[in-house]
């Protein structure tokens, strides 16, 4: 499912990179959520480095969908959003560092090793994206607790779940 894609501080010293990468339906591995599936997701931007460390500005384009708490079923989501990150070398934070954080609106992540992983980054925005409680509809009638048939689609018959 496409490589992982790396952007290493070593690159980004020498000149910014053009990020393009587009993953498709279940590329990104989401385990212990509640999601039915991601993508396909389209990431559109630039990495840059600078002494502040490591800029991401991005266009995240595509689809989540969420578990519905009743139905179990996939509620698809737009998590279309733009991104000012900034990833620092989490070696090199010390309390103090609070005090130099320079940008009031990029949100502030931490990275270790040779740069940041741009899966790692789109894994993060789902997670930021994905509601506590996804309901597929407020109509939603749920799974039949007894038979667990899903109430939307059909009556069961074993009585338990009928309205
Ligand atoms: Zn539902
Ligand atoms: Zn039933």
């Amino acid at each position: 499912m496409g490589s992982a894609v790396l952007l290493a501080v070593r690159d980004l010293v020498r000149r910014p990179l053009a990020v393009e990468q587009d993953y498709p339906r279940g590329a990104i591995a989401l385990e212990d959520v509640n999601l039915d599936w991601a993508g396909p997701l389209r990431v559109r931007g630039e990495a840059r480095w600078s002494e502040a460390g490591l800029r991401l500005r991005l266009r995240l384009e595509g689809e989540i969908a969420p578990v519905c708490a009743r139905c179990l079923g996939p509620v698809p989501m737009d998590i279309s959003r733009s991104l000012d990150l900034l990833y620092r070398p989490a070696e090199t934070m010390s309390p103090d560092d609070d005090l130099m954080l320079p940008s009031a609106e990029a949100e502030i992540g931490f990275f270790r090793g040779e740069g940041v992983e741009l899966d790692e980054v789109v894994r993060e925005q789902i997670l930021l994206a994905l509601p506590m409680r996804a309901i597929c509809s407020e109509d939603c009638k749920g799974l039949c607790p007894q038979c667990g048939v899903n109430l939307n689609l059909e009556t069961c018959n074993c009585g338990a779940g009928a309205a």
